[in-house]
């Protein structure tokens, strides 16, 4: 069972709240987009003047043109106007939107049908309370008795005419679109930003690269969305205009660029040719170029350039497109997520090249789509990230066993299944160390087996293998905490018990012997006895393993030299003089 990180799972309920919200709002502004009619266009209905130089306040152009484009306005003054006929009846209660674009003043003149007119203003830096979420500006006709008959919009220093977005609506649905707005262009954000943390996240603990750029990517989304929608004026009202509308020019050109390296990393190198590769990055490097002087520029090639960078834009996406398909005919599990995640903002970047999706979805247009594809993605990523973060964590808990397994395997002794010599001095370590903070003796016991090479000589290797089995399961049992058992090698065995006394142990080592010599290992061997020889010395303090062994082995040779299956043991007693210390008993 895999143990979901709480950050994991917190980012999970995160992310099912915000997507609900993000679906009911898709849902509201599918249902209540409105239809074109109400954006204000050059010949429907709006006319123009132009002014080289800028124009005074109150000054009125000569003469307006409703045909044709307007030229020559980004250093002087483009006048907009529209008349609006006495029988329609939307000319009370009427609000102007004009979404937010590179210019340096903005005035709105309603004029009524008895010649009194209405100005409101908003400059580059100050949009006082006219501006709304999803980067739209507000002016709202006062009431009077007589209908609005006409309106001029003053601007000066506009970038470019063709990136107006002008609407006429009422003033109760003015508010509630705006309400509504701020509402998507939230749960947008806090997606975008969910995914950035989670991703940085991800990034971190898994060292992976394109984690990286994905938490970057959405990152600047985030920063992107705040500045498009005008939500950063609630933080920095002297950021409103054109400088919020050149950041975002550059954030978006720079978001291509992220999500393009994020995508390409992500993809396994042996899935994508290099050329291909290649040719995504290159493209994205000419966006990126050219989006700093497209985001500085307030001239007249504005749209030239701008054009240029929607081409070179697509063309990053079909490339990229290009990259996770050849990834995925070559068996990339990662492009299959990639797919999935790019996909959506990849329909909605390209239609939206195509189709005008300005006076779409309450003014939002082209920009609320991108931030919900967006957010698409980021919730596509994560998810797929997750599942891969899971798989990961399967694989490393086997592989955590696996390596548990081998090293179980590498200690213990494959015919017998004792612990082998390494496995041996492992435990011995232990109990030595608990032993001398109790302040027991502790015993080590070298059981050699008695004219083996006779019984191998006599009934073959095979039979000999089965004798050794047969004393290994005969002293196994005796395996527990403060005594360990083992083969140490061919037919030599060893025992070190802790807590016995000078009697225990000698009573012990004896009925060891004993209860070997009695084991029957049956007539592969014609039912001959198998004795042993048990060598032991004894410590009442410990000194070390080796020295312990070295006494053992030499009350070992003392047992085989007094004739074999017997016990000798020796007993290192620190009181005394070490050379007198050694005492032999055999039996
Ligand atoms: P002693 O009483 O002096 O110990 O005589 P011994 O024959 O037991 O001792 P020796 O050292 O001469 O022979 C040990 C033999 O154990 C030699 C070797 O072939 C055999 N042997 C070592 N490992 C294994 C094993 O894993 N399986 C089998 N069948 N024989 C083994
Ligand atoms: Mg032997
Ligand atoms: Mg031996």
């Amino acid at each position: 069972m895999i143990c979901e990180p709480l950050f994991l799972h917190l980012f999970r309920k995160v992310m099912v709240t915000a997507c609900a919200i993000v679906c009911i709002g898709l849902a509201v502004l599918s249902w209540s987009a409105p239809a074109s009619a109400d954006v204000l266009r050059i010949g429907r209905p709006l006319c123009y003047a132009v002014s080289q130089t800028v124009a005074k306040d109150s000054s009125v152009p000569p003469a307006f043109a409703c045909i044709g484009k307007p030229k020559g306005y980004q250093n002087g003054t483009l006048w907009l106007r529209a008349t609006l006929s006495h029988a329609a009846d939307t000319h009370d209660d009427l609000a102007l939107i004009a979404h937010n674009s590179r210019f340096d003043r903005l005035i709105v003149s309603f004029s009524y049908a008895d010649g009194s007119v209405e100005r409101q203003s908003v400059r580059s830096g100050d949009f006082g309370t006219h501006w709304r979420a999803g980067g739209q500006l507000t002016f709202r006709a006062p009431d009077r008795e007589v209908p609005v008959s006409g309106i001029t919009l003053l601007f000066d220093k506009v970038a470019s005419e063709h990136l107006l977005r002008i609407r006429l609506l009422k003033h109760g649905e003015e508010n509630t679109q705006a309400t509504g707005m701020a509402a998507l262009v939230g749960a947008a954000l806090v997606l975008l930003l969910a995914g950035a943390i989670y991703n940085a996240s991800l990034a971190l603990a898994m060292r992976r690269q394109y984690s990286a750029w994905q938490a970057a990517w959405a990152a600047c989304m985030v920063v992107w969305g705040a500045c498009w929608s005008q939500l950063s004026l609630f933080f920095v009202p002297a950021m409103a205009g054109a400088a919020t509308s050149q950041i975002c020019t550059g954030l978006s050109c720079l978001a291509i660029a992220l999500a393009t390296l994020s995508a390409v990393t992500a993809l396994e190198e042996r899935c994508v040719s290099r050329w291909l590769r290649r040719t995504a990055l290159s493209l994205t490097a000419c966006v990126f170029a050219l989006g700093i002087p497209l985001s500085l520029m307030r001239s007249r090639p504005i749209d030239t350039l701008g054009g240029v960078v929607g081409i070179l834009i697509l063309a990053n996406l079909v490339a990229v497109a290009f990259c996770i398909g050849q990834a995925w005919r070559r068996g990339s599990s990662e492009a299959r997520s990639f797919a999935g995640a790019w996909a959506v903002p990849m329909i909605v970047l390209a239609s939206t090249s195509f189709f005008d999706a300005d006076a779409m979805f309450w003014g939002g247009g082209s920009q609320i789509l991108v931030l919900f594809a967006a957010a698409w993605q980021t919730i596509w990523l994560s998810a797929a990230a997750s599942r891969s973060h899971a798989r990961l964590r399967v694989e490393r808990d086997l592989a955590r066993r696996g390596e548990a397994q081998a090293h179980e395997l590498a200690r213990r002794d494959a015919l017998t299944g004792l612990p082998n010599r390494r496995g041996f001095i492992e435990s011995v370590g232990t109990i030595l160390d608990i032993s001398q903070n109790r302040g027991e003796t502790v015993a080590l016991l070298l059981i050699d087996v008695d004219w083996f090479k006779s019984i191998n000589d006599a009934y073959g290797h095979e039979a000999g293998d089965i004798v050794l089995q047969g004393i290994a399961r005969c002293i196994a049992p005796y395996e527990r905490p403060s005594c360990t058992v083992a083969r140490l090698g061919g037919e030599e065995f060893a025992m070190i018990i802790a807590g016995l006394d000078d009697f225990e142990l000698m009573r012990f080592a004896e009925t060891l012997r004993q209860q070997i010599s009695d084991c029957e290992h049956g007539d592969i061997i014609d039912d001959r006895k198998v004795t042993v020889s048990i060598g032991v010395a004894k410590t009442a303090i410990v000194a070390d393993f080796r020295t312990l062994y070295r006494l053992a082995d030499v009350s070992l040779y003392e047992a085989k030299r007094g004739g074999r299956d017997r016990v000798a043991i020796r007993i290192f007693n620190a009181a005394e003089p070490c050379t007198d210390d050694l005492r032999l008993r055999t039996h």
